[in-house]
């Protein structure tokens, strides 16, 4: 948890974080390595020593933002030259050279797995800026403790890096190849957030469930985590298709404080697609295993990521990714239209889809979702779910908000006892495409 400044004169430290769950974990770990060095730190840039952004590489759009975000915050450097600029993650891995060019007052670049170092790569100094992007297949941070913020949810780092290799995508060149954290490392981490009322634990990985270690795999590492004393909910996120063998089905389905919901990727619904796109299975290979999620949790809920406009897809490759969409019926779905990266296999392919297209197709599939999202939460109307309360909702100060076993966020009112980190029956009264509205029952 996240302790008070207690040194004045401690060097001050402000850390801003983009991109998914997994930045924000590793946000958790830099807090950690720069406070044992002595660093404190704050929510104001203008008061700051150390300025960082950790980044992402997905999207060429996140890249600009983080670009012009680095011009403003140039600024308090002219003010005061001593500030040192750095840019972690996974965009400093990836484009260093370009980065170095494009925001020469950078003090720092440094990859995924150079957090450990931080302090001694701000020590150096000088007037070229240091870099440091190399991957290291053994580094997990696995013995040094996050600092997370205080809440009723953590997410916990169970593997780094991938070894999938799709072609779209740059993530096994930016965080390196597949490792997993001790158990060992896991356990500490989650009993000590369950002793500090963290009520539910989300284990990250970017292919969670190709989790291994000696042998421990990721079925058995979940159920060692349901087992930790005090902690009510557990989930993972993102498991890869290929990797959710019949005993990772089977723990989900007996451990009843593993959630029934599953973040399960498909991006497209045609298996020509899917091939160009080396996602290692077929349309008809991703239903199956749906059916027989759904056979083993009756209750699962399912999302899914979707990429629309990869090169090379035609018309009746976007039709098929609408009826796996139709056939499937996901609770929620995270669409992008495709930004080709460079490194990556997909980039010497081409760029087929025009902008005006992707725009089109990507338009359609969120309509689609809307409508299904909808209808899947129409239909909860009248029932009754155990949500756990993580704090106001955003509608009002009176009304809470908070999650049912299938992530869906809850909103009703709220009543004594009813708190963040408490679980209470609400009964479902109204619904939009996105969450339910009711009542404790
Ligand atoms: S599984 Fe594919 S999409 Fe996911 S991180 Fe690995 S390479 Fe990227």
């Amino acid at each position: 948890m996240t302790e008070p400044s207690t040194s004045p004169s401690a060097r001050k430290v402000y850390l801003e974080t983009y991109g998914c769950q997994m930045n924000i974990a590793d946000s958790q770990t830099v807090r950690a390595v720069l406070r044992r060095a002595g660093y404190d730190a704050t929510a104001d840039p203008a008061e700051a020593d150390v300025i960082l952004l950790n980044t992402c590489a997905i999207r060429e759009h996140a890249e600009e933002r983080v670009i012009g975000r680095l011009s403003d915050l140039a600024r308090l450097k002219q003010a005061r030259p001593e500030v040192q600029l750095g840019l972690l993650g996974c965009m400093a891995q990836h484009n260093r050279a370009a980065l170095i060019e494009r925001a020469p007052w950078l003090d720092l670049i440094a990859g995924p797995d150079a957090y450990r170092r931080l302090p001694e790569l701000l020590g150096r100094g000088g007037f070229e800026p240091t870099v440091d992007v190399r991957l290291d297949r053994g580094e997990t941070y696995g013995d040094i403790a996050p600092e997370y913020e205080k809440s009723v949810r953590a997410y916990v780092t169970a593997m780094r890096g991938c070894d999938r290799f799709c072609s779209f995508c740059v993530v096994p060149y930016v965080r390196g190849r597949e490792r997993s954290v001790p158990p060992a490392d896991i356990l500490r981490e989650v009993r000590t957030l369950a002793a500090a009322g963290v009520r539910e634990i989300v284990l990250l990985g970017q292919t969670v469930n190709a989790y291994r270690f000696d042998r421990t795999d990721f079925a058995a590492l979940l159920r060692m985590v349901a087992a930790v004393e005090g902690v009510e909910r557990i989930r993972f996120t993102s498991p890869h298709p290929c990797d959710m063998s019949e005993r990772l089905i089977a723990a989900m389905a007996e451990e009843p404080r593993i959630q029934p919901y599953l973040h399960l990727p498909v991006q497209s619904g045609s298996n020509r697609v899917l091939a160009a796109m080396e996602r290692g299975y077929t349309r008809e290979q991703y239903l199956d295993l749906v059916e027989r999620l759904r056979a083993a949790i009756p209750e699962i809920a399912l999302s899914t990521d979707i990429i629309v406009g990869f090169h090379g897809e035609e018309e009746q490759d976007f039709a098929a990714t609408l009826e796996l969409m139709r056939t499937v019926a996901y609770d929620a779905a995270f669409t992008f239209k495709y930004s080709r990266r460079e490194h990556t296999r997909a980039f010497r392919l081409g760029d087929s889809v025009s902008e005006a297209e992707k725009g089109r197709r990507l338009a359609e599939v969120i309509k689609l979702q809307e409508e299904m999202g909808l209808a899947r939460n129409r239909a909860l109307i009248g029932r009754e779910f155990p949500v756990l309360i993580e704090g106001p909702a955003r509608r009002g100060e009176a009304m809470l908000a908070g999650k049912t076993p299938q992530f869906k966020t809850a909103v009703f009112p709220g009543r004594a006892g009813a708190t963040p980190g408490a679980t209470v029956t609400v009964r479902v009264e109204s619904a939009s495409s996105h969450s339910l509205s009711g009542v404790i029952a």
